[in-house]
């Protein structure tokens, strides 16, 4: 073989048995073990080609280790999840270690501009006017970092982005079974600029190109608007206000105008939330302001009351729900309406829980795969690579 160190030939030296854990229990194999005499460094080509692990594993057991570890609360449950379900035993650090290298190795292929499976060609469900609309949004979650000799460290944020196809609503929908819901999601402690050329990559591998509208939904945090607007700059990209987000201030405003009565709060901030979504976002924020406020305030409620005018009037030409409903599109990020919650928050941000970065950003990465639609988890492992065409960077 050909030293991957030197580039000079590496002999065959002898063969070296191993055993791997499998599916069925331990299987015990022998491979070639080839060295090379300029560098002092051997090689063992067949477990590179079989894609066995350096832990030992065979690629179905590293597969379904990656998964039990992604998906239990915790990688101790996740171990016993693996036993439980496949018989197989690992211990909590294997599981994590495996975990954790499957996630650097799609974050790999990722930068490299790898995509999973063959370019997808999604049927982009149909608005009011029967255009097809395709939907961008991007995130940003705090996780609790892990510092050096267990320091508590600042959180870093983790992104979390995608592009995906909805379920238009009822009204837009064609008799029968309900067309599937499409999404494919990024996430990992990068920096925002980082995300974009990931993000378009995705975008152009699913056509996003052939939908003739574009929406994009942010929940407000300074500089996501923007970043979509760089990354996906047409003429006819709407940016939208995440409509759960927008509800959300004024049910805390309601709450803090109600802080004895549960009941009329919940009352109050389901009125004013109705008025969002029949009349938009500057018709709610003249009804606030004309209000009749009771004549002395708690503190709570005064700072509610500039936190909702503030985020109201920054935000107030992406506040246009009534238009965007009549169009057909979504108001509310959807099924991805809890991306940061299920792609990151789950598994990140249980009690209690403390991240190194690198292993945070490697879950990241492995939860966002696993989460995207069908077939993108599978075309990772069965190693189907494409790449697609190289995206710029604007600055
Ligand atoms: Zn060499």
């Amino acid at each position: 073989m050909t030293c991957r160190h030197c580039e000079r030939s590496a002999g065959y030296h002898s063969d070296h048995g191993r055993t791997l854990q499998s599916l069925f229990g331990p299987i015990r194999y022998e491979r070639a073990y080839y060295y090379c005499r300029r560098c002092g460094r051997g090689a063992h080509p067949f477990d590179e080609q079989a894609g066995v692990t350096s832990r030992g594993l065979t690629p179905a057991v590293e597969q379904l280790a990656t998964l039990a570890g992604a998906v239990g609360d915790s990688f101790a449950k996740g171990a016993d999840l693996l036993q439980e379900m496949a018989g197989v035993r690992l211990s909590e650090s294997t599981v994590e270690r495996t975990t954790e290298e499957a996630g650097q190795r799609i974050e790999q292929h990722l930068r490299e501009g790898a995509l999973f499976g063959e370019p997808a060609a999604w049927d982009w469900h149909r608005d009011a006017q029967g255009r097809g609309v395709a939907y961008v949004t991007v995130d940003a979650t705090g996780t609790r970092q892990q510092g050096p000799g267990a320091a508590k460290a600042e959180g870093r944020m983790a992104y979390v982005a995608g592009v995906y196809n909805p379920q238009p609503p009822h009204w837009l929908r064609p008799p029968g079974k309900p067309p599937p819901v499409q999404a494919r999601y990024l996430s990992g402690l990068y920096g925002l600029s980082e995300v974009g050329p990931l993000l378009r990559r995705q975008a152009a591998h699913v056509g996003m190109e052939r939908a003739e509208v574009w929406v994009g939904l942010t929940d407000g945090q300074s500089g996501l608007e923007g970043f979509l607007r760089m990354n996906f700059n047409r003429a006819d990209l709407v940016l939208i206000l995440d409509f759960y987000h927008a509800a959300s201030y004024l049910e805390e405003l309601a709450r803090a105008l109600h802080p004895q009565d549960g009941e009329k709060a919940a009352q109050q901030g389901e009125q004013w939330c109705g008025l969002l979504k029949q009349e938009g976002g500057a018709t709610t924020l003249a009804v606030l302001r004309n209000w009749e406020w009771p004549p002395r305030q708690p503190e709570a409620l005064r700072q509610q009351r500039a936190r909702v005018e503030e985020y109201f009037a920054n935000n107030l030409s992406r506040m246009e729900y009534p238009e965007y409903q009549a169009e057909g599109w979504q108001i509310g990020s959807g099924v991805v309406e809890s991306a940061c919650k299920t792609v990151v928050g789950q598994r990140l941000k249980g009690a209690g829980m403390r991240w190194g970065e690198a292993g945070a950003h490697a879950l990241c990465h492995v939860r966002a795969l696993y989460r995207s639609e069908k077939g993108q988890w599978q075309a990772f492992w069965q190693r189907r690579f494409t790449h697609g065409p190289p995206v710029h960077q604007p600055k």
